[in-house]
């Protein structure tokens, strides 16, 4: 694994040899001193775009883990309004196979509300992340293909038809 600096010279290398291939004419101008020596990219330079790089990677990797947390805290709160109506040995064998899946909280939140749709309709209807869609969707499909509550396609509107609304007086 590289360190930090020797990432930073690597990254000005490779910009600055980017540049002399891309102007085969002006290469000869493209170094330290050279006429064009202000085109090449500093190690400062460099190092403030690796600096700024790394840190949305590191932002984006935590808003990642955070919304695995919530997935699964949402997750474990659909398994317990399954728990409610389903016996011991059901809930068991519901465990072991989403222990069969893999662990992040996406696969979770996932996997029990497919449950609770199947022991609950109603809860996962009423907890549908779709059903402000669902007017929507009934356009294109019977039920909802998230919560699959029946949808009944909304009453559709005919404008009258100009010789009906001009009355032949
Ligand atoms: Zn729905």
């Amino acid at each position: 694994m590289l360190t930090f600096d020797e990432r930073v010279r690597r990254r000005a290398n490779r910009k600055n040899n980017r540049l002399r291939k891309r102007y085969p004419l002006f290469a000869a101008e493209l170094h330290p001193g050279g006429a064009l020596a202000d085109w090449l990219v500093t190690e400062q330079q460099a190092t403030s775009d690796l600096a700024a790089i790394i840190q949305s990677k590191d932002e984006m990797l935590a808003r990642v883990a955070t919304n695995d947390r919530l997935r699964e805290i949402k997750g474990l709160e659909l398994r317990s309004l399954v728990a409610e109506v389903v016996d011991p040995a059901t809930l068991a064998t519901l465990d072991r196979q989403r222990a069969k899946i893999p662990k992040a909280g996406a696969y979770t939140a996932e996997f029990w509300f497919a449950r609770l749709r199947t022991y609950r309709p109603i809860e996962a209807y009423a907890r549908c992340e779709h059903r402000e869609s669902h007017l929507l969707f009934a356009e294109w499909h019977d039920r909802c293909p998230r919560c699959h509550l029946p949808l009944t396609k909304p009453p559709t509107v005919i404008p009258p038809k100009a010789e009906q609304t001009m009355l032949p007086f």
